[in-house]
Parts: C-alpha cells; structure tokens; sequence
C-alpha cells in the first residue's frame, strides 16, 4: 500500500507519528451534503498549534481515509504493520479513527502489539476539525501530550488507548457509549487511565507498568469467522439455529443478560450444545456495560457451564470479539484458545492467568 507521509515538525525531544485512518475528525460534506473523509493536509491548516507543541510530529495517511464504519481486518494489520515499521524511530503513536468502531481497532491493536512498551493512542472527534465547535483540535493536542509524556526517559503510557473529551481510556476496556455528545467513550470496568484539565492528572495504579525489555512482536494473524449472538426476549429457535449452525463460524460471543443469564429452554440449551459439540467455542459476555458475567449465580445460567459455554468475565463486547478473531487465528489448539479466552491478555478483563 503507498502511504502519504507529510513531516509537520522537525523539532523536539519526543518523536510522535500520526497515523490518519479518517473519521469525522477530518471530514468534510461531500456534493450531496453527506459527511466524508479528507486528506490530512487540510487537517494541519487546521490546527496551526500543531508546529508549536514542542514534539517532533510526522503523519503518515492511509492513502484513502475511511469511515471508520469500514474498517475490517486488513486496515487492522495495516495499522499494525505502519507501527511495526516505524517503532524504532518514534518515541509514541497517535492513531486518527473515526470513534464509530474505535474501541474495537483499540482492543485488537492491544492483542496484536504484543510486547509493545510505547504509547499508541487512538483519538478521533464527534465533529469535523472544520467545524467551529469541533472536539478535533483538543482531543488531537492532548492525545499528542499525553504521548509525549515521559518521565527518567521512559513513556509514562505504554499501552493501547482511546484519549477523548479529557478522559485517558485503556483501548481493550473501552467502549463508545454515546453518539451525540462529546463525552462519548467510557470504560466501566476499568479506571479511567488519565485525566486532562489544567494538568494532565495520570492514574498511575491503573497504567500498565512500563517494561524497558520488551521487544514488540506483530501477531497478525486474524481470523474473522466469528459472530455475535445478542438474545432478547422472544427470540425464536429458528433464528437461534441460524446464527449456531453456520458451518463457517468458529467463534460465537454470546451477549447474555445481566450477570450471564440466558432463558433455559430446552431448545435454547440443546442449540448452544450442539454448536459446543460440533467445534464452536462460545463465550459469555453480558449486555451490561458494568459488571460481569458470573455463570452458575443463577439456575439461567447455571446450565451454560454444564455444557461448555465459556465465562467472558467483566470483557466488553468489542474486546470479545476482537480477541476471538485474534486467538483463532493466532492459535491452532482448541485448548489454548479456550483457556486463554477466560483470562487477561492485554488487561481487557480482570482474570489473570494461572502463575
Ligand atoms: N462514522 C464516523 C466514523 O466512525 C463517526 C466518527 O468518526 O465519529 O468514521
């Protein structure tokens, strides 16, 4: 793919690259007065500020910016390939996404960056950088600060996260909550990593502590024969058996209520059984935003353990999901990818694994 690079600042400390992937952030209306991506040229014109942050600033864009409703698995490892590439000569990484799908390319980035000990944070906007409200401008600087930020000469950040509306996220515990206000991104099982007001007010309990001998490794590997099964309900045994009997799927997200309760007809039960039987790995996650899932705490949930339905723990949705993509084509054991999906890989669920 031929990537446009454009070196904004030469001078600085700290060296930051900026990957433009697009989204509203650098969006424009097209004839018809649709929203869509623009080259990240017009974005610096912009933001004038960005020549005077006292960081070295290098962009480098995909060479059609998209709408982050069509990102899928190759602009993952594109994104992934460009940090692999330039990871010796930069000090962080700030990734431009549309925030539609940002929690998702967050949580699979902190799967396949394995090893990674620099800052690579996803920032966007919920209006265009031309608009005269737009969040762009200070959702842009702040994530560059916080990038930059460093102290002894190492990162203070050294994880994947989504910075938005003053809030430091952990990428694999965030989710977009909200589509009309600025205050669009949460993680309700995690603490909040940073916070930016005056000060940049760093949680240091919750960052991931900084391993200066870590050497990156890009598992690229990605297998995208999965789904979501999202229950009300209702649903009917004929659409259940639609999703489980996909012969092409190989991972199923099952998004349950509450703490991980599914109904327990017999139907119900037999369809997950028969998917379990024939190959399929099933994970619990629940449709709550806080909490988790705790199969067994009630009767409607204490059937799924019996017959090999997975606990997802306190995980999101988008970080099941990406993680299934990512083990099943990263690992071939069955096993393997069952018990690691139970337990912390890039700190999206509380569950560490067995010492
Ligand atoms: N649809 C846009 C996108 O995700 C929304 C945004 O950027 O806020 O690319």
């Amino acid at each position: 793919m031929k990537y446009k690079i454009v070196n904004i600042n030469d001078t600085g400390d700290r060296s930051v690259l900026i990957i433009y992937t697009g989204g509203t952030f650098g969006m424009i209306q097209d004839a018809s007065g649709a929203l869509a991506p623009f080259n990240f040229g017009k974005v610096v014109d912009r933001v004038p500020e960005l020549r005077q942050l006292g960081i070295k600033l290098t962009v480098i864009s995909f060479p059609k910016p998209i709408d982050s409703s069509n990102i899928g698995i190759q602009d993952w490892k594109d994104m992934a390939y460009i940090i692999e590439e330039n990871y010796s000569q930069y000090d962080a990484f700030v990734i431009l996404h549309g925030t539609d799908t940002m929690a998702y390319s967050a949580s699979m980035l902190s799967y396949m960056l394995h090893g990674l000990n620099k800052p690579v944070i996803f920032t966007g906007a919920q209006m265009p950088i031309g608009s005269i409200r737009s969040d762009a401008r200070e959702n842009l600087i702040t994530a560059l600060e916080i990038a930059a930020a460093h102290h002894e000469g190492r990162p203070i950040v050294s994880e994947v996260c989504v910075y938005f509306n003053h809030l430091l996220l952990r990428g694999s515990r965030s989710q977009k909550l909200r589509s009309s206000t600025f205050a669009a991104f949460e993680s309700e099982n995690y603490p909040v990593l940073a916070e930016a007001g005056i000060e940049i007010e760093f949680n240091y309990s919750a960052l991931k502590p900084h391993d200066p001998d870590a050497i990156l490794e890009v598992k690229n590997k990605l297998d995208a024969n999965v789904t979501i099964l999202k229950i009300f309900p209702g649903i009917t045994e004929h659409a259940v058996k639609g999703i489980l009997s996909d012969p092409y799927i190989k991972g199923v997200v099952l998004e349950s209520f509450g703490s991980g309760n599914t109904m327990k007809f017999d139907w119900f039960i037999e369809c997950l059984s028969e998917a379990i039987e024939s190959g399929k790995i099933i994970l619990n996650v629940s449709q709550c935003i806080g909490g988790e899932v705790e199969q067994g705490r009630y009767e409607t949930s204490k059937k799924l353990n019996d017959i090999g339905v997975l606990s997802g723990g306190d995980i999101t949705t988008e970080a099941a999901i990406t993680k299934m993509m990512f083990l099943l084509g990263s690992e071939s054991k069955k096993d393997s990818i069952e018990e690691q999906l139970t337990y912390s890989l890039a700190g999206e669920m509380d569950l560490l694994p067995k010492e």
